[in-house]
């Protein structure tokens, strides 16, 4: 058996209990990025109002030492509400909340990249950067192995999965469906989804979203996927390179536009920012994955249609590029471009601020200016 114990608890026993009235209270769901830079938790209180907008809700706290966020004996830490959404899980009024997490002292924790994203992000306001990420995750048994795979062996070779339809194909639909309309219905910007290279693997997209919502909507929808999958029994990982072998791997297509692009005359400007990333790979793979690029490494092999981690390259529909201008910009000669190097488990926030940081702030080599001072 590949699914987990409490997925098999009497669900229609639970039915009575969610059907309850709540009596006016409002539950809300704290959710904030733990001490590794990948993993997501949640805490929930009660409210005697509905929150109408993100200053009604109040700020909270946790404690470190169990998250990988401690620091000496000063183990608490603030919980600072920063986008509020329906919560697809308890339903109306209830809801669930992305948070920022600061130290005892007020400064960020490590793993809150979320802080200088939002100071870059309001810098380059004027020129409405705007995001979509494409998350890919695989689907695990809590064995460990991707849901659905033999026990003992391997399905057949890649080639009937990607955007596959079968029983043979795919694997896990029903998880893909309910994370879909569970995103549709808190709030989250989710463009699109489908069935990957390798079975049991799944791509949705988020966006476009401007500025510091990428990170913000990327993230909640990554927790309702984890809590979705949860009712089903598996896992989600994130992990670049589930599987070792010929089985692909899982990025975060990063794609991105200003103003400036996506109006006439705009692939000058594509051009442009794609110049200046080239002369800066190494930076860009550094954040791209929260290893440093040792994460991603094991995915960016440069075979088999992949870009290489030590090659920077980039052209119109070319899905073997770090960098893609999809074949319509090219043809329009506006748009957007997309940047194929993240790994699944990045942080969009670190993503979408080296993007901004290198194309429009016009940073150079390692150089990251900090501009809160300013
Ligand atoms: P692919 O062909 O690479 O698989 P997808 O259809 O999976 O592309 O994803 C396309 C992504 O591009 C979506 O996340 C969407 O939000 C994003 N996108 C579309 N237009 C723009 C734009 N002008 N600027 C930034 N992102 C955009
Ligand atoms: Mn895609
Ligand atoms: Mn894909
Ligand atoms: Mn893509």
């Amino acid at each position: 058996m590949s699914v987990s114990h409490s997925s098999r608890l009497n669900k229609g026993v639970r039915e009575q209990y969610m059907k309850l009235s709540q009596e006016g209270m409002v539950q809300v769901t704290y959710v904030w990025i733990d001490g590794t830079g990948e993993g997501i938790r949640c805490k929930t209180k009660t409210l005697d109002y509905e929150p109408k907008s993100i200053e009604e809700v109040p700020e909270w706290n946790f404690g470190g030492s169990g998250t990988y966020q401690a620091e000496n004996s000063n183990s608490d830490m603030y919980l600072v509400p920063v986008q509020v959404f329906r919560d697809p899980f308890c339903l109306d009024l209830n809801k669930l909340v992305m948070c920022e997490v600061l130290k005892y002292n007020r400064k960020s924790a490590e793993t809150n990249l979320r802080h200088t994203c939002r100071q870059i992000m309001d810098m380059v306001a004027d020129q409405h950067p705007w995001f979509g990420m494409e998350q890919e995750y695989t689907l695990l048994g809590i064995n460990g192995r991707p849901y659905g795979w033999p026990e003992n062996g391997f399905p057949g070779p890649q080639g009937p999965y990607y955007c596959g339809v079968g029983a043979d194909k795919v694997y896990g639909r029903d998880i893909v469906e309910c994370h879909y309309k569970a995103c549709l219905y808190a709030g989250i910007k989710i463009y699109g989804t489908n069935a990957e290279v390798m079975p049991s693997q799944w791509e949705f997209q988020i966006g476009p979203c401007e500025g510091i919502d990428m990170g913000d909507h990327l993230w909640m929808a990554r927790f309702i996927l984890h809590r979705v999958c949860e009712d089903f029994g598996v896992v989600a990982t994130l992990d670049p390179k589930p599987m070792n072998g010929n089985w692909n791997g899982s990025g975060c297509h990063t794609n991105y536009s200003t103003e400036n692009m996506r109006k006439e005359g705009g692939l000058k400007h594509i051009e442009d920012a794609i110049e200046k990333l080239e002369k800066r790979h190494n930076y860009h793979i550094c954040v791209y994955d929260p290893q440093g690029g040792k994460d991603n490494s094991r995915r960016l092999t440069g075979q088999n249609g992949i870009s290489s981690i030590h090659e920077f390259s980039a052209g119109v529909a070319n899905r073997d590029a770090s960098i893609r201008i999809p074949r319509q910009v090219g043809q329009e000669g506006f748009g957007y471009f997309e940047d194929r190097r993240p790994a699944a488990n990045c942080d969009p926030y670190a993503v979408t601020e080296a993007l901004v940081r290198t194309t429009l702030l016009n940073e150079r080599g390692s150089e990251t200016k900090d501009y809160s001072k300013n």
